[in-house]
């Protein structure tokens, strides 16, 4: 499950009351895991792997870590960004005492998110050594301008953690008044790149289907 439904979010319909319960109902994955050497890195994603308690999030992690060849665990959360609570001595104390890189991948849009309760618990995340990545969605009227992705980016690396991605968004049912033309996307990060240090531009991406990762926008859709 997730602690919110973004509107936006293309997993709206997930039917996540099916989703395994139980550390046992996760084994056949985790076989499949055990059964293929070239994988090295597991990601727990949305839903949220925060909503989990300490508990079982631990179990879930110690799991994972004992497959030999995964070296790298990330963890995709909103937590920090909407319920900034959630981000404990514990909770850092769990992550960084696994076999493990571990690596904290938030999600926040706007620069005003970034801030308070937020802000401190994407400080104590960094401060607890673990690496930590934004991804943001591009949307009209929310962030779809330079000025607003600078703040972000710019905000985001005062806190210490790194813009990673800048997603076009889904096309969800519903999410129509959110999209921004790729071409007004593009110049945006055109002008981050004039405004910015490298390593504070996010990736333009988009998620097609059938793709196995990721797809960089590099071309107006037509
Ligand atoms: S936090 Fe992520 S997975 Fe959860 S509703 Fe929002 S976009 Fe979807």
């Amino acid at each position: 499950a997730c602690a919110v439904h973004c509107r936006y979010c293309f997993r709206r319909q997930y039917p996540y009351s099916e989703e395994p319960r139980r550390l046992e109902d996760w084994e056949p994955a985790m076989a499949e895991i055990e059964s293929s050497p070239e994988i090295h890195e597991v990601i727990l994603s949305g839903g949220d792997p925060l909503v989990l308690n300490d508990h079982r999030l631990a179990q879930l992690c110690q799991r994972i870590s004992r497959i030999p060849h995964i070296t790298r665990l990330r963890i995709h959360t909103r937590l920090p960004i909407v319920l900034p609570s959630r981000i404990t001595t514990e909770l850092c104390s769990l992550l960084t005492s696994l076999p493990l890189q571990v690596l904290v991948v938030v999600h926040a849009n706007h620069a005003a998110e970034i801030r308070n309760d937020c802000l401190a618990a994407l400080q104590q995340l960094v401060r607890a050594g673990l690496p930590v990545l934004n991804q943001a969605v591009l949307l009209r009227n929310i962030n779809d301008t330079a000025d607003a992705q600078e703040q972000l980016s710019l905000s985001l690396v005062n806190a210490g953690v790194m813009p990673y991605y800048l997603h076009q968004l889904d096309r969800v049912a519903g999410t129509q008044h959110f999209e921004v033309p790729q071409s007004v996307g593009q110049q945006i990060i055109s002008a981050l790149q004039a405004r910015l240090p490298g390593y504070a531009v996010p990736r333009y991406v988009q998620e097609i289907p059938g793709a196995t990762g990721k797809t960089p926008v590099l071309h107006e859709r037509t």
